[in-house]
């Protein structure tokens, strides 16, 4: 049986190039050629999906010098309080740390940059998708996530809902259609399968207890094999932290390399690790090519999430991969 070729990710577009999300970042990462393209959906005020990771608008836009008065008691700007028109009049940059000001990845992008950045909507980026499959000759897969359902619950939102339903309207139905849905809430997979009846691919995202961001999740018992028989059950494959799969054990010291990639294929279930940068590495390596060595051929993941596509395709066209 011959092999299937890991898959690339591109992580937010290219957004070890150009700002996360951007249409612009999409097209760069559209020709460095990967497998699919990763995008993040929210909610406006006024329902429209967006791709945007964070639920607040701070870190990536100027809204705090436009909007200074429209932050919630936290002092973070939700992009649920917002129009989508007021979304687009936002100028979009490279991430920064909004207490310091400061790039989070400074050797990226230049935060600073006057280029005009927008946020755009989830249907302008399959456009851009679907017309660049179109007229470069493609088959470039989307692989979204439905940010926060529970955050969106609790504003009287759905945000699978909204993104399923852009999906069928762009003909994106089956598991033949190139469009995989992930999410860390294994209660948001059960509703898109099961209540919204999607047939498309569903990936398990498997977070780190202690990052609380989705509480009453048990991510340690989901990388147990009982816990992994249960994803099984409602999941097409799984995307791991890469830590748990080669855990840093810090500088100078051996990674330890765990079991959970046999564990995972030996329930059909692939596995697509994140994320994968050049610019944060793991201490147990010195290039991004020995990284992408111990994951592609070492431990045999199926895919990666990464904000460099043209490293990760680049080194697999180098191993015979692609
Ligand atoms: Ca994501």
């Amino acid at each position: 049986m011959m092999k299937k070729k890991p898959l690339v990710i591109a992580h937010r577009g290219a957004c070890g190039y150009l700002p996360e999300h951007t249409l612009e970042g999409k097209a760069l990462a559209f020709a460095m050629g990967p497998d699919f393209v990763e995008l993040d959906a929210i909610l406006t005020r006024d329902d429209r999906a967006i791709v945007f990771h964070d639920h607040y608008l701070d870190a990536m836009t100027d809204v705090a010098e436009k909007f200074p008065d429209r932050k919630r008691n936290d002092g973070w700007h939700y992009a649920v309080d917002f129009s989508l028109s007021e979304v687009k009049s936002l100028r979009l940059h490279e991430r920064i740390n909004p207490d310091t000001g400061t790039a989070v990845y400074p050797g990226r992008f230049p935060a600073s940059s006057q280029v005009r950045f927008e946020i755009p909507t989830l249907e302008e980026e399959i456009e851009l998708i679907q017309g660049l499959n179109t007229s470069m000759g493609r088959q470039v897969g989307i692989y979204l996530e439905p940010k926060g359902p529970a955050f969106h619950r609790k504003e009287g939102k759905c945000i699978e809902d909204a993104v399923i339903n852009i999906f069928r309207e762009f003909g994106y139905t089956g598991r033949d259609s190139r469009c995989y849905i992930q999410s860390f809430l294994p209660e948001s997979i059960r509703y898109m399968k099961d209540t919204l009846k999607s047939d498309l691919t569903m990936v398990q995202l498997i977070g780190d207890s202690t990052w609380k961001e989705t509480p009453g999740v048990d991510y340690y018992r989901m990388l147990t094999p009982e816990g992994l028989d249960q994803v099984a059950g409602y999941a097409d494959l799984i995307g791991p932290w890469m830590n748990q799969i080669v855990r840093d054990a810090g500088t100078g010291r051996e990674p330890e390399y765990t079991n959970l990639v046999e564990l995972a294929h030996k329930r059909k279930l692939d596995v697509h690790p994140y994320t994968f940068r050049v610019d944060a590495l793991p201490s147990y390596v010195k290039s991004f090519d020995d990284l992408l060595g111990i994951f592609f051929l070492k431990m045999g993941v199926d895919g990666i999430f990464t904000d460099f596509p043209d490293r990760a395709s680049g080194f697999l066209k180098r191993s015979g991969l692609r």
